[in-house]
């Protein structure tokens, strides 16, 4: 049976997210899709909530709590750590710390144009994976050009792909298909590290971003993060 993932989606537990982990998991269930990453910028609050949730509420899905950790180098994913990663010290004290507790690293949409990943080419050798495909690059089909090539480069990397949702309409926009069933986390991870990935969707449509981005400005009035009251906006 094939397996969909959507291995980058916020919730309302990042500053700039609006869906509610429940709201996540019933989409989630509705779409098809199985494996769910949630990757709130800088907090692995939803993650966990997420996590929780969907083994109380017996839901059939795999949720895998993680982090989108801001970095000087770009946004850093964790995946598979429930624990906070603090973004304190060197991008390699974040990659160590990741993997101490668990976790594989992920380059978060590295091609960007507009946040892409600085210093890939170094930094790969310390990485576990680069996103190949995620749903809100503006380039969308040059970013996954781009990935396929690093990818041929730096064999030792893995890949992930995600819809970067921050919004229910947008969930599962880009998925990874798996011809085959996973039961576990680390069967996922083993996905994501061996390349056996493939993926449908594309750009999410510019409707949506406008949407996002009203969303996002009512969500700062009433958030209580301080991230969003410093106003701190960030394209993803
Ligand atoms: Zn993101
Ligand atoms: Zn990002």
């Amino acid at each position: 049976m094939t397996t969909y993932f959507d291995l980058h989606i916020h919730t309302e537990y990042s500053y700039d997210g609006v869906t509610s982990v429940r709201e996540l998991l019933k989409i989630a269930v509705k779409k098809g899709i199985r494996v769910l990453g949630v990757t709130d910028h800088n907090t692995i609050e939803g993650g966990l909530k997420a996590y929780k949730l969907s083994k109380e509420g017996g839901y059939n899905l795999i949720v895998i709590p993680g982090i989108e950790v801001s970095t000087r180098y770009g946004h850093l994913i964790a995946l598979n750590v429930f624990e906070e990663i603090r973004r304190k010290g060197s991008i390699f004290e974040i990659i160590e710390e990741i993997h101490k507790k668990g976790g594989i690293s992920i380059a978060a949409h590295p091609f960007d144009i507009i946040m892409p990943f600085k210093n890939l080419n170094e930094l790969s050798r310390y990485i576990d994976a680069i996103e190949y495909a995620n749903a809100l690059t503006i380039n969308f089909k040059e970013h996954i050009r781009k990935a396929e090539e690093h990818l041929r480069e730096y064999n030792n990397l893995g890949y992930s792909v995600g819809s970067d949702s921050h919004i229910p309409d947008t969930i599962g926009n880009v998925v990874g298909i798996y011809e085959e069933e996973v039961e576990r986390i680390d069967d996922v991870i083993d996905v994501i590290l061996s390349r056996k990935l493939s993926f449908s969707g594309k750009r999410t449509k510019l409707y949506h971003r406008i949407k996002k981005i009203f969303l996002t400005k009512l969500r700062v009035k009433r958030a209580v993060y301080p991230e969003a009251k410093r106003g701190l906006h960030r394209l993803f």
